[in-house]
């Protein structure tokens, strides 16, 4: 076993833990920041001493982490709260990846000082925002509990 690495950084593939690897490296930084609200890269300096998974009740597994006792109880108490396959089905991923595209063309809508397309453009994600909670209020969005769980 070698060293600590919670999120998959410092290895060649990047950040691929992250979201269920729905999100590639260029999104860690935000996603990381936003949603985990853990701050810059979490690279780790300790000896992994113990090789984890995340499990959901409906047998989704994520990858095999090797992790220091810090880490693991990070991710327990950080990332454990649901499935993000669970979470995401297809017709959210849709939703979501609009709502990133939005947020980017309103970032730059504002940097032009269009307002009015800055404006055009958030009733839009208002709109996606709306159609989110539909889905959760539907039980299409489901919040299923993570467990980590130790492997041999
Ligand atoms: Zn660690
Ligand atoms: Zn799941």
């Amino acid at each position: 076993m070698g060293r600590c690495n919670p999120y998959g950084y410092a290895t060649d593939t990047g950040p691929k833990h992250l979201m269920g690897g729905i999100y590639g490296p260029e999104y860690a930084g935000r996603q990381v920041l936003l949603k985990d609200g853990i701050h810059g890269p979490a690279a780790c300096d300790r000896q992994a001493d113990r090789r984890m998974r995340l499990v959901c009740e409906v047998g989704h597994a994520g990858p095999v982490m090797d992790l220091c006792g810090t880490h693991a109880m990070e991710i327990m108490e950080r990332m454990a709260s649901c499935c993000t396959r669970c979470v995401w089905p297809d017709a959210a991923r849709g939703l979501n990846e609009g709502s990133e595209y939005l947020c980017a063309e309103i970032g730059r809508a504002k940097l032009d000082g269009d307002t009015l397309r800055a404006g055009q453009l958030q009733a839009q994600l208002n709109d996606i925002a709306r159609q989110m909670d539909d889905l959760y209020a539907r039980g299409i969005i489901r919040k299923v509990p993570l467990k980590l769980v130790e492997v041999s």
